[in-house]
């Protein structure tokens, strides 16, 4: 029977799946990919959400910045116009001879700046005095208008920028500009008036290209709207002093940017902001953030589409992967375990084969082939080699009287003796066939073999099996010895077989439980 010795499979793959490096590496790999994956586009994404503020932050305060230069341009060229006529006013007075030059010079200073609405000269009690249209205004006493009171009851060098009216005469929206008319001795004379088209703006206001969300808007310093974009007559006039921009931002920071919900529609925006220069006016710039980051949510969720897609990707990819390299893995361990057993199922095929399974000696076939190669080799070095046959006296018998089992006990114990007995490198004991046993000696002339034979002979006897029906009363072997040096190519290991068979031959017929030699 061939036992194969199976190893406990499961816990032997188990061992190899738990230690297998590759298999870790693999995890780690894929764990690492998919986090750098996951880090990258976070702060991808992140990244341009921060990048996409700050850039509107600058270009909301830029924008800021650029209208109220505009402004303050705008302002300070009317103001000079305001000038112009009060200093021709203070030295050349309003006598006949100069109203139809002033009214002249007020002429020309509206065909020069077309967003100029009107040109003004009140006197002390509001009443026009003259102005740039020449048309006469018998009603429009403007003393109750805010302008007027603020130079009536202030004395000083300033430009009055007022909240937006409505022209008397023309029924337009407009800013109101004024200075304040002193008679030589510095009491009041009246007021200069400019007035500016609310359009002005509007219409500079409305060349800029900005989402819908966006608003700019021109202010008086004191939080009310002179104009702003989107337009609506609404607007014009409201007061938005309680927004974070007046009450913390403006009192300690003449331009910037803040991102608040405007206090006029609620809308969240990155508002630029700046004082205009010499004027008591401010500017805001506000874009949504809603508009700003449309487009990053757009770029965003297709980034972030794409990146989860590829992480699908990714990790079905690294499953699959760690999939076959568990597989490999198991097939591995698989293919060793196989490899094992085919090599012990080899190991003990070999000795099927060239072993007698009864005796454990070598069989016939390793007789043959051991035979015929030391024959060769002993010819080729032209050494000696000696070849014992040996047969069990009156095993016929034995079996008769104590079985065949105890026959076949009896061929072992021999068997075991001749294996001890033979022990020097290239001798070999083997089971002929039957009770017939054969020893090849190589590298032994006659006289050793025959000492080896007694030794045999007197081993075997020393053995002491009972074995009644020989005359010997113990179990006893006949040997036939022969040993030659072989001619070269010539022998045939049966030649060698024959001689010492032969010798057996005449041990067995002079009386057995002897050796003979040929
Ligand atoms: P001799 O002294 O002349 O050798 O007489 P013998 O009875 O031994 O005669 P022979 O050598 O012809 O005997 C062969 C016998 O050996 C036949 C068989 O009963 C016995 N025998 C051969 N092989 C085996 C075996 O494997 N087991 C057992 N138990 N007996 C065997
Ligand atoms: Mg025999
Ligand atoms: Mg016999």
């Amino acid at each position: 029977m061939v036992q194969v010795q199976q190893p406990p499979q499961h816990s032997s793959q188990q061992g190899h799946k738990k230690n297998s490096p590759l298999l870790l590496q693999a995890g780690v790999f894929v764990v690492i990919v998919v986090l750098t994956l996951v880090v990258f586009n976070t702060w991808q994404i992140w990244n341009t959400h921060q990048r996409n503020l700050q850039g509107a932050e600058n270009n909301a305060e830029n924008l800021a910045r650029a209208l109220a230069q505009h402004a303050d341009d705008t302002f300070i060229l009317i103001d000079n116009n305001l000038l112009d006529l009060i200093e021709r006013i203070e030295t050349e007075g309003l006598g006949p001879q100069q109203i139809p030059r002033l009214q002249k010079v007020m002429r020309s200073q509206i065909a020069n700046f077309p967003p100029l609405h009107g040109s003004f000269i009140y006197d002390d009690q509001g009443n026009p005095f003259l102005t740039s249209t020449g048309i006469p205004l018998n009603q429009a006493n403007n003393a109750e208008r805010d302008y007027f009171k603020y130079h009536f009851t202030h004395n000083d060098n300033t430009t009055y920028i007022g909240k937006v009216i409505r022209s008397r005469t023309t029924g337009d929206l407009i800013i109101p500009i004024s200075r304040r008319l002193n008679h030589p001795d510095a009491s009041f004379a009246g007021v200069v008036l400019a007035t500016l088209y609310v359009d002005y703006f509007s219409q500079f206001y409305d060349k800029f290209a900005l989402d819908n969300g966006a608003s700019l808007n021109l202010l008086l310093a004191d939080g009310t709207i002179l104009y702003r974009r989107p337009f609506s007559t609404v607007s014009i006039g409201k007061n938005i002093s309680q927004s974070i921009l007046f009450r913390e931002i403006l009192p300690h920071s003449a331009f910037g940017n803040a991102t608040f919900n405007s206090l006029y529609d609620s809308v969240e925006r990155i508002y630029g902001y700046s004082r205009v220069g010499r004027y008591p006016l401010v500017i805001t710039a506000g874009l949504s953030k809603k508009d700003i980051l449309a487009d990053w949510r757009n770029d965003a969720s297709l980034f972030a589409l794409g990146g989860g897609t590829l992480l699908v990707i990714l990790v079905t990819l690294g499953l699959l992967l760690i999939r076959q390299i568990n597989h490999s893995v198991q097939t591995e361990a698989e293919l060793v375990l196989t490899r094992d057993q085919l090599t012990q199922l080899n190991h003990t095929l070999e000795e099927q084969a060239l072993l007698d399974g009864l005796t454990g000696l070598a069989n016939r076939r390793q007789f043959d082939i051991t035979l015929k190669n030391e024959i060769t080799r002993a010819a080729r070095n032209a050494r000696h080699m000696a070849l014992l046959m040996l047969d069990i006296d009156y095993f016929k018998q034995y079996n008769d009287i104590y079985g065949h089992v105890a026959g076949d006990l009896c061929l072992q114990q021999i068997g075991r003796m001749l294996k001890g007995l033979a022990s020097r490198p290239g001798d070999l004991s083997t089971r002929y066939g039957g009770e017939e046993l054969a020893i090849i000696l190589p590298d032994t002339e006659l006289k050793g073999a025959i000492t080896f034979a007694e030794r045999v002979l007197e081993n075997i006897r020393q053995l002491n099996i009972t074995h009644d029906g020989s005359p010997f009363g113990v179990i006893t072997v006949s040997i036939g010895v022969c040993a030659r040096i072989p001619p070269p190519y010539q022998d045939t290991p049966f030649n060698l077989v024959e001689l010492a068979d032969h010798a057996l031959y005449e041990a067995k017929r002079s009386g057995k439980n002897k050796i003979c030699s040929a």
